[in-house]
């Protein structure tokens, strides 16, 4: 198998030193393995993405001396490609319409039943079915019978990060806690949910590898378990490290002291960089 992996930041906010230690750390693995490296752009919240952050983005990683080896894949310019997966997922009953709005959900949360755990979504809108559509509403994925799809077999995948090492099965435990009856389109961005998205790309483009940090690792089963709802197998995943502060803290986007670009700024090297995140080789 040739080994094939991605860069998919979302350009919402400056490339950091935990976006550049992701970048580089799986450039590197794919061209140790003589593999492909790819970039893509993860826009599709149109609200939040920037072109000036996707230039930036660019630009850093060029000036880390990174290549890679397929047009960058933007999907925003690729909407319409995510409809079939949501079509395929109506076909086969797996979806509702939804209009609960962010607030009535918290407030549906509010008041729980002692001694019953319930999932993130309270369920409101689950009788529903997709003739009582209305323009507005979310679809949701609806886990039970997404689930009893499986017939017990839930889908597994591999791991190769060291915090996770090995093969995971989904178990409906943690299905029902960690994918719950997830939003897969919102009407108001017209957008299909990143997750689902990221997923679909990953196949599309033959990843073999998704080399990303260890925060994503928690949405992976919502991804296995998406692309097994449509018939694909999914990649081999890599959750690597987070790059912390010094107070121990997941670097994010809002931390510009942190971004590269600020380094490139302050006269610092590729190599500098390479150094301060371990990657120097
Ligand atoms: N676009 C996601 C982010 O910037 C990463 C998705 C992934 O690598 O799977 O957090």
């Amino acid at each position: 198998m040739t080994f094939r992996t991605r860069f998919a930041p979302s350009p919402t906010g400056p490339l950091h030193l935990g976006h550049a230690y992701s970048a580089i750390l799986g450039h590197d693995m794919a061209r140790a393995a003589d593999g492909a490296f790819l970039l893509r752009m993860e826009d599709t919240d149109l609200q939040r993405c920037k072109p000036e952050w996707d230039a930036q983005i660019v630009s850093d990683l060029e000036w880390l001396g990174l290549t890679w080896d397929e047009p960058v894949l933007r999907q925003s310019a690729q909407l319409e490609g995510y409809m079939p997966a949501i079509d395929a997922l109506i076909a086969a009953d797996l979806v509702y319409p939804c209009s609960c709005s962010r607030s009535d959900i918290l407030a549906a949360q509010s008041a729980p039943q002692e001694g019953v755990t319930s999932p993130v979504y309270p369920g409101t809108c689950k009788h529903r079915s997709m003739s009582s559509r209305q323009p507005g509403d979310a679809l949701r994925l609806h886990l039970d019978r997404a689930l009893a799809q499986f017939q017990g077999n839930l889908p597994s995948f591999v791991e190769t990060g060291t915090a996770h090492h090995g093969k995971h099965v989904i178990t409906p435990d943690e299905a029902i806690h960690k994918i719950d009856d997830i939003v897969l389109f919102r009407k108001s961005d017209g957008i299909v949910a990143y997750f689902l998205a990221s997923a679909l790309d990953d196949v599309s483009q033959d990843i073999t590898h998704v080399v990303r940090g260890e925060d994503l690792f928690e949405f992976t089963p919502i991804q296995v378990l998406l692309l097994a709802l449509l018939g694909h197998a999914s990649p081999i995943y890599h959750h690597h490290k987070l790059i912390r502060d010094d107070a121990g803290k997941r670097l994010a986007k809002r931390d510009d002291a942190r971004a590269i670009s600020k380094y490139r700024g302050d006269g610092l090297s590729p190599h500098d960089i390479r150094e301060m995140l371990e990657l120097a080789g």
